[in-house]
Parts: C-alpha cells; sequence; structure tokens
C-alpha cells in the first residue's frame, strides 16, 4: 500500500525517465526495508512492536503525521495552489475552527500554531513540536481572555523570520476564536522585564544575531496582540523584575528573547511584507520599528577574527596580502557555504585545515567547510633556501612542507555568487583570473577582424583551463585583450618606486638585495638563488622583460606604469583577501556516548564506573528500574512487548507508586490516591537473562559489557541484552535512542569520476549511472558523472563503520529475532547501493 502511494504522488511530478526509474527503485528499497524491519519488531522482542519512524511522501504528509491530525490532502492542496505562507495561515485558521476536530478550543489553537510553524518550516525542524512549549488562553486584568504564545530553546532552529511569523499566525486564530488582544502591563511592568531580560540575556547568556534598541522592545511588547512568553532556558535571573503575576519563571527565556530580538524586531521589514501579502490586521505599528541595528559588518568581522581561540589558528586576514585571494565561482565540490581551496594549503599549513574543516570568515557568511579544488591559484612559497615557487601538487607540497620558510600567497578561495546572495553580501571586486580572460576572448573572436588563428583561439576561449604560451599570450594582448593572468604579478602589492627600482635591476641574474628580493616575493616571482643572485624561472623572467622593458612612463601606481609602458593592458590580479579562521576541525567519527554503551540496559550502581553487567551480574540479588511489562503465565518480567518464553502480550501498566495496583492512565490510585508511573524497580533476573543471551547467539560477552546508569526515557524502556552482546561483538555502541550512528561534515558533490570513489562502472551502472553528464554512455572511469540527488559518497571509515553495522544487524536478524539476514555484506564494495539514513 505505501508503495502505491508514494509511486501515485510521483506520477504528476515532470521528471526526465532516469530520475523516475531512480526515484521508484529507491521508494522499492525503502519499503523493503521497512517491510523486513517491521517482521523483526512483530516478534515483540522490543519495548515497541512498530517501527517508530513514520514515512511521509511530501511536506503535507511529513506535517500531517508530525501532529497527528488529518490535514494531508487538504494542506497538499492550499501548497499547490498557493504559497507557504498563505497555505499556513489557511490551515491554521481552519483548524482553530475546528474543521479537523480535535478537542477544545486550547487544543485546536494549540494545533493551529504548531501546525503553521511546521508548513513554514517545511516540516524539517524541531521547532513546532519543540520550539513552542504552550498555547494557552489566559486572562488579562479586565477579565478579557486573550492567547498566549510559550516559546523553548528549540525555536532557534526555526529561523528568525519563521518564528515571528508564528506570533502573526497566532493572532490571526485568537480572531478566529473571538479572544480579545493581550494588554501588556496589565499587572507588571512587562515591557520593562523584557527590556532587562534581554540586555541580561546578551551580557550573561550569548548575543542574538540582531542588536536592538530598548525602544523597539517597548513598542514591540506593548503592541503584541498576543502574548509572547517563554520557559527559562538558562539559570540566569533577572534582577529588578521579578515574581510577576504572568511571567511564571525569574530566569531568562531564551525562547521568546529570540523570537523578539530576531523575529518580530530584527526581521520587522520582513514581516511588513509578509503582513501585506496575507493582508493581516494589527501590525501596522511594525513599521514604526526601527529594526535591526547594523553595528557595522567590517566591526562584525573583525571582531570574528579577533576572537582567537588556542589550536584554532586565523590563517588569512582582510586586505593583507598573501592571504586566501577571492574567486568567483563554483566546483563541483563546493556551494552552499562549502568553499574551495587548492589541494596544496593543507599539507604547507601543517594540516591546520583539511577538506570538511569548518572556517570561520568574514564574507560573505559568518562560517563555511573546506572543500579541495585542484584548477585554483596555487600557493606560493619561500623555501629556507630563499628559493620562491609555487607548489602545484599536493606531493610536491609533501617534499617541500618542512622547508618552507614563508608561505607568500596562500592561493585562491573559491567562492559561489549563491553565497553572497544568501547572506545578502556585498560583492567585492574580482581577480583578473583565467576564465574572466577567456570570456574576453570570447566575444574579441567575435568583432575582430584581425588575421587571427580562429581555430586555436577559440580552442583557448573554449577551455580557460588551458593557458596559452607566454609567446601566444602578448599576442593576443596585441588584439586589445588584457594580458593573460598565467603571465601577470600582483602589480598592486608593490609601489612606483619599487616598479622602476625592479625595472633597474631586472636581469636574467639579479643582485641578492633584501629590497629587491622583498618586491620579487610580494609580485609572486618564482625564483632561486644561487651563488648569492637571484635568478627568476625561465617563465618568469621572459614576460617580466616584457612588461617592464619599455620606455619610462608617467604614471600613478604599478599597474598603469607596467600598462602604459609595455603597451599591453595588465590587471589586477590580487583584488579582494578572504579573512579565515580555523573553526572546528573536521570530524569523521562513531558517534558514542560518553561514556560508550553497548546495550541500552539499566546497571544502576551495581556495574561500577564502567557500568558493567557482567560485573553486575555477580551480584546475587539486581534491583534495577524498567519499564512495568510483566507476563502473567510465566510470572515474569520481560523488556519486549511479548513474553520471550510463552508469547503472550505484556502491557505496558500504569502501576501506583505505592501499593502497585493498575492506575488508569492520568488518573491516581484509587485505593491509595498515589499517582502512577510506567516503570518501577523491580528484581531482575540478570545472571539468567545474560546466560539464556549467550545461549541463543552463541557468542559470549567480555568484560566490560556495558549498560548504562539508568534510563532516561519516558516509560524507562531497556534492550534486550542479546543486542549489546552483538555490538560489543562487532564493535559497535549504541547511542541514546538505540541507533548506531557516525557523525561526518556533510559537503556538497554534483558530479564524480568513478576513479574518484572506488566503485567498478558495471556496479554503477546496476544502480542507474548508465551515461556521463554529457549524456554518453558510462564506459570509463575516467568520465564524469552526475550525482544522483539523493546519493551521498562516504569516508572509506565511515563505510567500514555501516559494514559493521550490516553485519552486527545481519546476526541479530538471524539469532535473534530467527529471521533471513538483510543485507549479507562481507566488505565495503558491497555497501554502493544501499540505503542510509541522514
Ligand atoms: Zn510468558
Ligand atoms: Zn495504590
Amino acid at each position: 500500500m505505501m508503495l502505491e502511494e508514494a509511486e501515485a504522488r510521483l506520477k504528476d511530478v515532470r521528471m526526465p525517465a532516469y530520475y523516475r526509474r531512480y526515484q521508484q527503485d529507491i521508494l522499492k528499497k525503502v519499503h523493503e526495508n521497512y517491510q523486513h524491519a517491521l517482521k523483526a519488531r512483530r516478534r515483540g522482542i522490543d519495548a515497541a512492536d512498530i517501527v517508530e519512524p513514520k514515512i511521509a511522501y511530501d511536506l503535507a504528509d511529513r506535517v500531517a503525521k508530525m501532529h497527528e491530525i488529518e490535514i494531508a490532502d487538504r494542506l497538499r492542496a492550499l501548497l499547490a495552489a498557493t504559497t507557504k505562507e498563505k497555505a499556513a495561515l489557511k490551515i491554521a485558521e481552519e483548524i482553530a475552527a475546528g474543521e479537523y476536530g480535535s478537542g477544545d478550543l486550547k487544543t485546536r489553537l494549540d494545533n493551529a500554531v504548531r501546525v503553521s510553524l511546521a508548513v513554514v518550516t517545511e516540516g524539517v525542524t524541531i521547532a513546532p513540536l519543540q520550539g513552542i512549549s504552550d498555547v494557552t488562553i489566559k486572562n488579562n486584568a479586565d477579565g478579557s481572555q486573550y492567547l498566549s504564545v510559550a516559546f523553548a530553546g528549540p525555536i532557534r532552529s526555526a529561523g528568525g523570520t519563521e518564528a515571528a511569523l508564528t506570533m502573526l499566525i497566532a493572532d490571526h486564530v485568537r480572531k478566529v476564536a473571538g479572544l480579545a488582544k493581550y494588554i501588556a502591563n496589565s499587572f507588571d511592568d512587562e515591557t520593562g522585564r523584557f527590556v532587562e531580560e534581554l540586555r541580561i540575556y546578551e551580557r550573561e547568556v550569548m548575543g542574538f544575531q540582531f542588536k536592538v534598541l530598548d525602544e523597539d522592545v517597548i513598542k514591540c511588547i506593548s503592541n503584541l496582540p498576543v502574548e509572547l512568553d517563554g520557559v527559562d532556558t538558562d539559570p540566569v535571573e533577572v534582577v529588578g523584575h521579578k515574581s510577576m503575576r504572568r511571567i511564571t519563571t525569574d530566569r531568562v527565556r531564551g525562547g521568546a528573547l529570540r523570537v523578539m530580538n530576531d523575529g518580530l524586531i530584527g526581521r520587522s521589514r520582513k514581516l511588513l511584507k509578509i503582513v501585506e501579502t496575507l493582508k493581516l490586521d494589527g501590525w501596522g505599528w511594525l513599521q514604526d520599528l526601527k529594526g535591526a541595528i547594523q553595528t557595522g559588518d567590517d566591526d562584525a568581522a573583525q571582531h570574528r577574527m579577533s576572537e582567537v581561540i588556542t589550536g584554532r589558528p586565523v590563517l588569512s586576514m582582510a586586505k593583507k596580502i598573501g592571504g586566501f585571494r577571492l574567486r568567483y565561482g563554483r566546483c563541483f565540490n563546493t556551494g552552499f557555504a562549502t568553499v574551495g581551496i587548492h589541494p596544496a594549503v593543507p599539507a604547507l599549513l601543517n594540516y591546520a585545515i583539511v577538506a570538511g574543516t569548518q572556517i570561520k570568515m568574514d564574507m560573505p557568511g559568518k562560517a563555511s567547510t573546506i572543500a579541495l579544488v585542484d584548477t585554483l591559484e596555487a600557493p606560493i612559497v619561500r623555501l629556507d633556501d630563499g628559493r620562491v615557487m609555487p607548489v602545484h601538487t599536493v606531493e610536491q607540497a609533501e617534499k617541500v612542507r618542512l622547508k618552507v620558510a614563508k608561505i607568500l600567497y596562500l592561493g585562491d578561495m573559491l567562492i559561489s555568487y549563491g553565497d553572497f546572495l544568501e547572506n545578502n553580501a556585498q560583492l567585492p571586486p574580482a581577480s583578473y583570473v583565467e576564465e574572466i580572460w577567456a570570456q574576453q576572448l570570447r566575444s574579441k573572436l567575435q568583432t575582430t577582424t584581425a588575421d587571427v588563428d580562429r581555430a586555436k583561439l577559440a580552442h583557448l576561449a573554449e577551455n580557460p583551463l588551458i593557458p596559452p604560451s607566454i609567446e601566444e599570450a602578448f599576442a593576443i594582448s596585441k588584439l586589445g585583450l588584457p594580458l593573460h593572468p598565467k603571465y601577470s604579478f600582483y602589480w598592486d602589492t608593490i609601489s612606483l618606486d619599487e616598479t622602476l627600482y625592479l625595472k633597474d635591476r631586472l636581469a636574467d641574474e639579479m643582485p641578492h638585495d633584501a629590497r629587491l628580493k622583498d618586491i620579487l616575493e610580494r609580485l609572486g616571482v618564482a625564483h632561486s638563488i644561487t651563488n648569492d643572485r637571484i635568478r627568476p624561472e625561465n617563465d618568469q623572467i621572459i614576460p617580466l622583460k616584457k612588461l617592464l622593458g619599455g620606455p619610462a612612463v608617467e604614471a600613478r601606481d604599478a599597474l598603469e606604469f607596467v600598462s602604459k609602458s609595455s603597451g599591453v593592458l595588465v590587471m589586477t590580479k590580487f583584488a579582494s583577501t578572504i579573512a579565515v579562521r580555523v573553526g572546528r576541525p573536521e570530524k569523521a567519527a562513531e558517534r558514542k556516548m560518553k561514556p560508550p554503551v553497548h546495550v541500552l540496559f539499566p546497571v544502576g550502581p551495581k556495574g561500577g564506573a564502567t557500568r558493567d553487567i557482567l560485573k553486575a551480574c555477580k551480584e546475587d540479588s539486581f534491583y534495577t528500574e524498567i519499564a512495568n511489562r510483566y507476563c502473567d503465565n510465566c510470572k515474569m518480567v520481560s523488556i519486549g512487548t511479548h513474553c520471550r518464553t510463552c508469547g503472550a502480550s505484556t502491557m505496558l501498566r500504569n502501576l501506583c507508586i505505592q501499593c502497585r495496583g493498575q492506575v488508569e492512565e492520568g488518573e491516581k490510585c484509587a485505593r491509595c490516591g498515589k499517582e502512577g508511573r510506567t516503570f518501577s524497580s523491580v528484581s531482575y533476573p540478570l545472571k539468567a537473562a545474560i546466560e539464556q543471551a549467550r545461549k541463543k547467539l552463541g557468542v559470549v560477552p567480555t568484560e566490560p559489557f556495558k549498560g548504562v546508569k539508568s534510563l532516561m526515557s519516558r516509560h524507562r524502556s531497556a534492550e534486550p541484552l542479546e543486542k549489546g552482546i552483538l555490538r560489543q561483538k562487532h564493535g559497535l555502541h549504541a547511542f541514546k535512542d538505540g541507533t548506531i550512528r557516525f557523525d561526518a561534515t556533510n559537503e556538497p558533490l554534483t558530479h564524480f569520476k568513478p576513479k574518484w570513489i572506488a566503485v567498478s562502472i558495471e556496479k554503477l551502472q546496476e544502480m542507474g549511472y548508465t551515461r556521463d553528464y554529457t549524456g554518453k554512455e558510462l564506459t570509463s572511469p575516467e568520465q564524469i558523472v552526475e550525482l544522483m540527488m539523493q546519493d551521498v559518497i562516504i569516508p572509506r571509515d565511515a563505510a567500514q563503520h555501516l559494514v559493521n553495522t550490516a553485519k552486527f544487524i545481519d546476526e541479530e536478524l538471524a539469532k535473534l529475532y530467527e529471521l533471513e539476514p538483510f543485507y549479507n555484506i562481507s566488505s565495503v564494495d558491497d555497501l554502493a547501493g544501499h540505503l542510509v539514513v541522514g
């Protein structure tokens, strides 16, 4: 059924045929995975007999399943017809009006607010479930009823505009429900409280994205038609505005402050536009707010660079020569806040950064991830012996890195235009690079009447990575084109005086004087020192002579001088620098709990520091706090939903904490008036359970066999011990939700070559990769192929971890659940084509 539903949904989506096959293949596999997991769960061995993750096929499905309201079809129709914002408003209105049933007014309003937030955040954040702590109906001083929305810390995941939009929609449903407006300062100085609370939060906890004025806070809170409230998020108290009637905590409410600061005030301009498109009344006051106060982007960036942390070095400073040169563009593996640097750089920097490192930067955004792109301008270094050279390859970098005295230029940082657009950042000047030259050549070819080798020039124009020879470059510049950047130097970095100084001494061999050497180093001229003479490399001295060999001319700076004197237009080769500091180091490792855990089974104090279950079971009596599941036939505690011995159902019981009698959910014990709980401390036959598990699996656990001190889940549901024994055998650990995880940094990738990823052509074809990016049949590992949208290429370590995990799952399926194994994998190569959740 699931499969048909999905295919029906895909039917109307327009896509190429190979996308459709690919999507159908994924759906089929999801179905197979799900069904197999369900078979295992139906055995009743676990604390749940269903597969917990729900499957949703689109935004409407996702939102409906998150909130368990039957709105999927209606929401889908709305989303198809209008914008997210309008759909959210409409569905909220309908929920509030009771069109989908679901309870009293409070419940309906609560659902309306959460669902609308889920719609505008596309159902992919925890904000609707955990960022809104409560939606309630409260009273003003005059007795009128109003709506109050309380936010919690996780509202952060929603983003400022979306969080603030929740307040707009809450106001709309308030009107639908016929509630009055919230009247600020009905009982206490609530506006003053917000001002004090915001400043304390900024000082003691952390700053927000925007800086806002006190007067804006007062205006905002006193005009809000719905109360903005929140739960306390940090152990920091206000001083002057305590014990208030409507604000029940004296601590700071980070969620509420964020919605006000980064949302209502910080995004007031954007919200006004939304208010207009949604035709909402009562929000005109937003235009009286001053909004986000620009603290000056430069200052913020400066600040970012000055917060130096030990072990997180600053690699490049703004407006300093030699730092990363901004290059606009994108490669297979960059874009979307991932920037490219030359692959030789990590080795030269002693691996302070590698592919995947998070960096902080001054522009375009705050942070990016590093990727390596080998077609960028290479770094230039000075060695111990005075030699200056570009480092073009990783091998070369490895060879010279211990001899590097100074890195003169770090080379390029490739940043996509989209990153500037996304961050609304100004575009700094572009350096003159090969691809710009090639474009100029292309347009020149269309207009010039000069007698040139058109085929040759067209080839150069179409292939910016293939440079012309020195002679060709200078010949082409006669067409009125700037000099090709490969034969240009960093003229901006030297003065006119220095240019003349160099011009006077320029020769194949020059005196080794410090001033001259410094000039050459700043220009980026590769040279060596022999017999105390400076010798520029051949491919450097020729263009230098051509550029400096002309007559002395009047000029304002070096760039103008060489252009005028040589008659060849020379462009700025280094226009903008990106400031970079190492943020978070790259990580790709198993995600473990601290301390690591084999099985979610509570050993209490008996396991010692390592929570060792084998140690705990040596004791004669063992008590532990677990869920109230019990088999009446066998008189035995059970972990699973069914008895392991007789198969009878072991319903989770809510028992009185005093007399252990059955208590109805939400009620008190009829006999003692005490509340009930779904878990209790019971005597558990741990030794026998271990022995039984060992026999069942034929695997002996070794010390330390790590459980947890106590369980944290609502019902204190434990895992069967067998799972832990098998995890230990396969060198794996459980995360707190019972999953096995591997952490790695996300990076974009649009294309790949089969030879880069160690997957055979046959396997790729089987997976649907039949053609390369130009549409030619895929036959060679050198062809460039589009990476399909749901596919990931993972590190080898991650793949090995997944192999171990697959083996664990198979053994668990066979021995614990007595089912067919699923993966049947023996090596990393068998892994390609399987589904992962990430
Ligand atoms: Zn039983
Ligand atoms: Zn009782």
